[in-house]
Formats: C-alpha cells, structure tokens, sequence
C-alpha cells in the first residue's frame, strides 16, 4: 500500500464506540456518532452502528448522502445554508437550527418533498458558536412550531468549540429547564436534548449529568479515546485506533540551524531555530498536503518534530529510541485535526485492519 497512509484498528475503534454507547445508554442518553472527521467513511459509519449508535451525525450533505444506506436517522450538525436546504431535507432526518430564515426554507423545501423535517433548536450557553440567546429560545421555538412542514424535535447546545467553554452541572441544567419551559408552552415532549460533544461525557463519570439530557453528539471520544474538556481519555478507551505512517526518504547528519542568509520559509514565516550543533535529521515523505504535521506524535520515544513543507516533514531523530534507515516507515498517533486532514487528503491512503 502506498505512503503515507492511515491504518485503523477496526477492533480498537468498535471497542471505542462500544463504550462509549454503554457508558451513554446507562444514563438514558442516546448517541449521535459523528463521522465527520473520516469523512463518513462507510466501513466506519458501519462500525458504529453496529456498536449500538442511535443516529449518524454529520456536517456535510456530501458526507449524508454516503450515510444514506443505512437505516438509521441522521442529523446534519452543521448550520444548513439556505442554499441547501433540499439536500439537508433528503437526506437528514434532524438539523441542529439557528436561523428563522433557514428553517422556512427546510419547511418549503421539506413541502416540495411531501416530507416533515425535524428540527433541533441550538441555544447559545456561552461558547459563542451557534445558537439562539438562551432568553428568546422560547420565542423562537413558537414561531417554527407554526411552520407547516417542521417538527420540533428538539433543543440542542454546543460548547468546547469556539470558546473553549465547558459544559458543567449549571449550564445544563439551565438548559433543560429551557427544554421544560417549551414543552409546557405546546403541550408535547421533545424528544432530543442534545447536550454536546465528547466534551460533556465527563459530566456522565462523575454523575453529574442533569436529568433531562437525553443526547450527545460524539466523535472525538470514539475516534481517539479522548474527551475534549480535560484531555483525559476515559476508562478503557483505546487512544491509538488511527496510525498514521510515513516513509523516510533522506537520513543525514547536519547542523540545527540553516546556513547562508535567510529569508521566509515555504509557508512565508520567519523561523526561529535552537542551535544544537550536528544532529541527525530525518526527512520523511508525507507534508501539509497530507495532514497538520506539527500535531502528529511520533510512537518512537525520543523523535522531535523540526518543520514540515507541502509534501516533506524533517525530525531530529539524534535521540530517537529506534535506529532508523532510510525506506523505514513511522508510525505517529494524529490529533483531531490530523486525522481530519489526513482522511481528507486523497494523498494519504486508508487501510483497515
Ligand atoms: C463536530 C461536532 C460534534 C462532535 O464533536 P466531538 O468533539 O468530536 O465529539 C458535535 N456537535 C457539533 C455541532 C459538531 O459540529
């Protein structure tokens, strides 16, 4: 198989998501698995039904509509743009809504498909992406309850995004009691509160999770085995499911600091370098075309990232714990954002294991 590449452990990530979902599911807590950072690849999406997920979730119609075969509802978790409202209609079952605007349109648009569309209202809790006030949520939820094609599915929040904010006991439970003051205004029980992310699982291992929540939406914590509030991995979650390998091209010894006079590096920055006199340099073939190079760690103890280019990364492997030739591959465990960009780069091949 070509190089670079990213291996997954089927195994380790269906344990992932096993867990995930039981660790959810004994809380009355239903799981959204979200697919968009493997690009809804299907062997994945199949794995997580498998495992018990209640609902795909994803923020591209384009990856939607790859998850059309399976027989589970889907949520668009992305803010539909009006410009595609029928997409998100066809092939969503729930969209996360912030916009009276654009859920007249997924109304029209759901009308022209003799079809309902459910609706998750997103309620601003402080993270300052998407969402409605918390105070107008109310207001907001009578005037989409009137449009003819749209159910009110639900409320839902989002948080450890923009802000970093955390989801905690308080804010939640504001939360639910928004959720409680639309359910006595109609008269009907909505059937998603949708309280976040990998972020808010945290919340279910110290019983902190308020009652009502009955909702997450998680990709992270599968995927790589981390919660995103506190970086922790919870118990028995497998960090390592994605592999990301990379060939040597050239090993040689050189000095750490450029010589001749100096000007902008390929990206157009000024670098500033640490004299450490002779060291031994690895360049592998595998750059920014493939993946965020500076957020891959290396399984070898002892390698240290130097830079990287479009299609060239350089590590200092002088104190590396393996002695590497050139043609040798390294392996490297990818932060979300890696994995992200390498399952998005058509130059990184996938393999499943
Ligand atoms: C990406 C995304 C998620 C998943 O977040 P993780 O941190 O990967 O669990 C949840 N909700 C929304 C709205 C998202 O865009």
């Amino acid at each position: 198989m070509s190089q670079p590449k990213i291996i997954v452990d089927t195994d380790k990530l269906r344990h992932n998501a096993e867990t995930i979902v039981k660790l959810c599911r004994d809380a009355g807590i239903g799981v959204s698995a979200v697919t968009k950072a493997v690009c809804a690849d299907i062997r994945i999406a199949r794995i997580f039904i498998e495992s018990g997920a209640d609902m795909l979730a994803d923020s591209r119609v384009i990856n939607l509509k790859k998850l059309a075969q399976f027989p589970v509802p889907k949520m668009m978790l992305r803010i539909p743009m009006l410009s595609e409202v029928d997409d998100v209609v066809m092939y969503s079952d729930f969209s996360l809504n912030s916009e009276m605007a654009t859920i007249k349109a997924l109304s029209a648009a759901a009308e022209r498909q003799n079809r309902t569309h459910g609706i998750v209202i997103m309620v601003e809790m402080g993270d300052l992406r998407e969402g409605v006030q918390s105070d107008e949520a109310l207001e907001f939820a009578r005037e989409a309850y009137k449009l003819p094609r749209i159910s009110l599915a639900g409320i839902g929040v989002n948080f450890n995004c923009y802000g970093g904010v955390i989801p905690d006991e308080k804010s939640l439970s504001e939360f639910v009691s928004i959720a409680g003051s639309i359910e006595n205004e109609f008269g009907v029980r909505l059937k998603i509160l949708s309280g976040g992310n990998s972020g808010s699982l945290y919340l279910l291992k110290e019983k902190k999770m308020p009652r009502g929540i009955n909702n997450l939406r998680i990709g992270e914590a599968i995927l790589l085995g981390r919660e995103t509030s506190f970086g922790q991995t919870p118990d028995g979650l497998y960090t390592d499911a994605f592999t990301l390998c990379a060939e040597i091209v050239e090993i040689k010894d050189k000095p750490s600091v450029p010589f001749g006079r100096t000007g902008l590096n390929a990206f157009g920055q000024k670098q500033e370098f640490e004299d450490k006199g002779i060291i031994k340099r690895a360049i592998l073939a595998c750059g920014r075309q493939d993946t965020i190079c500076d957020q891959l760690t290396p399984r070898t103890k002892g390698a240290r990232y130097l830079g990287a280019s479009s299609d060239h990364m350089i590590f200092d492997i002088t104190n590396a714990e393996k002695e590497f030739i050139v043609g040798d591959i390294v392996n490297f465990s990818p932060s979300y954002g890696a994995l992200v960009s390498a399952f998005t780069s058509k130059y990184v091949s996938k393999v499943f294991r």
